[in-house]
């Protein structure tokens, strides 16, 4: 589409880059996996979403018409992603004090969809087509466990209805283990009636007091693997062209999606291309919920930082290298982002024209598995680059933003204000009385700039007036 190179991307499944040729070009079918929303997401899990942000705003700027799905895991997700432990809705309802309830449960799942939700509309990630709770698609679910029985890939056990890998002979595909690697993660407690440890839940029958579903199964509640399948299914179809998580998602999540959905369907590839961000470490480690400490999108703000210089902060990294997060390189990454949105500022309010040679450039970095290191070097190059105007400098960096997604397009509304005449000319006078330390007469002309309206600050670089 539109593009003089080759728009290619590292595909988990075949372990190599691979030139990106949707199923149904322009159409691109696009599937994220979204967060357990049993507690506010942490910056780590933000790092999966500005990655998937990235690849469909890149997809977007070479004309590609994307439908993106992202589900929340309100039910059906265990403290180990191998099944075992206890549900972390139910941990949630607990340590809150919730009723034991469906009901609640939702409510609980709404309020961190919710939070979520504001902390991706912070960093400029654009919201997915369609966002499907996995308890609103229980029925499709139950069916498509229904259909693994039915085939023979699934059997039941006292607790659950499980799914034999051993009837799936490409189970490993994803990850590249070996048989004799399989799901190392620690068990909590070896379930016996498995015929094998990998074997992985697909419908977990409620215990005495446990939440449930009715269902022909029988009453309980979808495992979180069989929840994504049937989710992307319904809104995607059996085949379809992206799935994204994060490197933690392969040797099990994603692993079990493959090995479920195209047994039921009897369709492979389930997925063509799986793209996976690496992790955001702390202190040495992943930065998990479950772990000793998160930061949240809200801690950013609160340390007074700019949550954008987040998102800037990644993007100086690969999406598949693993970072460190500390406060001082996320300072620095602030730093920088102001000086640019002031060099792009004083660049005046006129947009001229892009400059072909540099959209060339930005366009061949990102559609390289999406490298946005080089272009944010490049977005710095065009600031730099005297021989261009600032208008065609504006148009320029603009355009880099639609992927980018720094906001510098908010930027130029605030520039853009016209100051009436009567309000500069008392600014003027105003600048002359602070000259003069006669703040009595600022003051009073303050509050009469205030009165039409407008509203003036003292910074280190003179007053600056804004609407109020
Ligand atoms: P969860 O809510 O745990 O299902 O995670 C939501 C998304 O965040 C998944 O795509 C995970 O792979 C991803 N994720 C979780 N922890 C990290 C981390 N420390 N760094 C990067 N991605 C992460
Ligand atoms: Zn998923």
């Amino acid at each position: 589409m539109n593009s003089s190179n080759k728009m290619q991307f590292y595909n988990t499944l075949t372990r190599k880059k691979e030139e990106f040729f949707p199923l149904n070009p322009p159409a691109v079918t696009f599937y994220s996996c979204g967060p357990t929303v049993y507690d506010y997401a942490h910056i780590g899990n933000l790092r999966a979403y500005v990655f998937a942000d990235i690849l469909q705003k890149t997809l977007e700027h070479f004309e590609y018409k994307v439908k993106r799905v992202m589900n929340m895991t309100d039910v059906g997700h265990l403290t180990s992603d191998a099944d075992e432990g206890e549900d972390k809705m139910v941990k949630a309802l607990k340590r809150e004090g919730k009723p034991f309830n469906l009901e609640a449960m939702k409510k609980l799942a709404i309020f961190y969809k919710d939070r979520f939700m504001e902390d991706l509309a912070k960093i400029n990630i654009k919201k997915p087509d369609i966002i499907a709770f996995a308890s609103d698609n229980i029925k499709e679910e139950a069916e498509m466990v229904q259909k693994l029985l039915e085939k023979g890939f699934a059997y039941k056990t006292s607790d659950g209805i499980y799914f034999e890998i051993a009837k799936f002979p490409n189970y490993f595909q994803l990850s590249g283990k070996k048989e004799s690697e399989k799901n190392t993660e620690s068990r909590l407690e070896e379930n016996k009636e498995k015929k094998n440890p990998a074997d992985f839940v697909l419908w977990k029958f409620s215990d005495k007091d446990g939440l449930g579903f009715e269902s022909k199964l029988g009453k309980g509640f979808p495992g979180w693997h069989i929840e994504c399948s049937a989710m992307s299914i319904k809104y995607l179809g059996e085949q379809f062209d992206i799935h994204t998580g994060g490197i933690d998602h392969i040797p099990v999540h994603h692993t079990n999606e493959i090995a479920q959905s195209e047994a039921a369907t009897g369709k492979s590839p389930f997925v063509k291309y799986w793209l996976h961000n690496d992790f955001l470490d702390m202190s040495g480690s992943k930065m998990a919920k479950s772990g000793d400490s998160f930061i949240t999108l809200r801690t950013i703000i609160e340390q007074g930082v700019d949550p954008l210089a987040y998102r800037f902060w990644l993007l100086m990294g690969h999406y598949r290298t693993k970072m460190n997060f500390n406060w001082e390189a996320l300072e620095g990454a602030e730093t920088a982002l102001k000086r640019l949105q002031g060099l792009y500022v004083a660049l005046g309010n006129e947009i001229g024209k892009i400059s072909t040679d540099y959209q060339n450039k930005f366009k061949k970095y990102i559609e390289d598995d999406l490298d946005t290191p080089r272009a944010i070097t490049l977005l710095w190059d065009v600031m730099k680059d005297e021989s261009i105007s600032p208008a065609d400098k504006k148009a320029t960096i603009l355009d880099f933003d639609k992927v980018l997604g720094l906001g510098f397009e908010n930027l130029k509304e605030a520039k853009e204000i016209s100051i009436p005449e009567e309000v500069k000319e008392l600014m003027e006078e105003r600048g002359q009385a602070r000259i003069n330390k006669d703040f009595k007469k600022s003051d009073k002309l303050r509050k009469k700039i205030n009165s039409l309206g407008y509203e003036v600050k003292d910074t280190g670089n003179g007053q600056k007036v804004s609407k109020i």
